[in-house]
């Protein structure tokens, strides 16, 4: 599933992920929050698909948590950007899953 919406800055950034659940709460350390932030913020700090000026913060929540790598129970999220040309892109939602699972089977593969 991906969800866009235009991108928040820092302060409402960081309500909406308080509001969604996925920092500051109380089974979390401060620390694991600002990292989750920071990592939220660079993230989307230029347009996914060619760097660009960021205008849209989209949302990827994949169906099968699992194959993206994701421990047991927990739900994999991952935040991007993008800039109004790209967002206007026909198969923008296309090109960015397919980014994101190169992103991710990447990681997998070592380092
Ligand atoms: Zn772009």
């Amino acid at each position: 599933m991906i969800k866009t919406m235009t991108l928040p800055g820092k302060d409402e950034l960081i309500s909406f992920l308080k509001k969604q659940g996925l920092i500051y709460q109380d089974n979390q350390t401060d620390e694991q929050s600002e990292y989750f932030l920071e990592r939220v913020c660079e993230n989307t700090k230029e347009c996914f698909l060619c760097a660009g000026k960021p205008h849209t913060l989209g949302i990827f929540v994949p169906d099968d948590s699992l194959r993206w790598g994701a421990i047991k129970g927990k739900q994999r999220i991952f935040f991007y950007s993008l800039c109004q040309k790209c967002l206007k892109l026909k198969g923008a939602a296309v090109m960015v899953e397919n980014k994101i699972s190169e992103f991710f089977l990447r990681k997998e593969g070592g380092s």
